[in-house]
């Protein structure tokens, strides 16, 4: 039965699913047609073959950039710095932001050895040198890293000429953005502030 457990396995290793679920979920599918199996085979593989970090902000993309990216009607003079790509997600459905992103993957934490070379910085200041950026709004989380990580980015910026932002208070403390609900990262963002 090894290619039973050997899937159980797999399934384990994802967030929030123990080894009693990843067998639930094999037997489920046990129970459906090949078919729904096979297109839940192929959408994790064309995952993996298709989907890298676009090029030019580190969000989701299938072709080199993303969608986002590739938009002419967003604005692309304003960017909305986060530090994870799934942070995109939870702005875009907010449906009100319409400029572009910059994903650092993560926050300045030097105990843990993450200094700005370790984060898409340096990719930020190119952006911003060679595009006409005229804002940046820092959502980096509102813990005391994210904070030191969006100070940081102001002193970085600021002298470049560049406004910079910060989504206005309202975002509980210590969340990260995926877990604010819309409305109310809607209005942090309307409400954002010069730092
Ligand atoms: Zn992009």
């Amino acid at each position: 039965m090894s290619v039973i457990d050997d899937l159980v396995g797999e399934f384990a290793k994802l967030p929030g699913v123990g080894p009693k679920t990843a067998l639930r979920l094999v037997y489920h599918l046990m129970k459906g047609t090949p078919d729904e199996a096979r297109r839940l085979a192929g959408g994790i593989r064309e995952l993996a073959d298709r989907v890298r970090p676009c090029g030019v902000c580190g969000y989701f993309a299938e072709d080199g950039r993303c969608d986002i990216c590739l938009n002419p009607s967003r604005d692309h003079s304003t960017i909305c710095v986060v530090e994870e790509a799934f942070e995109v997600g939870a702005v875009e459905r907010t449906g009100t932001y319409r400029g572009v992103y910059h994903v650092l993957g993560g926050h300045l934490s030097p105990l843990d050895g993450i200094g700005p070379d370790e984060l898409s910085i340096s990719a930020l200041e190119r952006r911003v040198e060679e595009s006409g950026v005229s804002e940046l709004i820092l959502a980096t989380s509102s813990g005391v890293e994210g904070q030191a990580t969006a100070v940081y980015l102001e002193g970085l910026f600021r002298p470049k000429g560049v406004r910079v932002t910060r989504p206005a208070r309202g975002l509980p403390v210590n969340s990260d953005l995926e877990y604010v609900d819309g409305s109310t990262l809607s209005e942090a963002l309307a409400g954002r502030k010069e730092m």
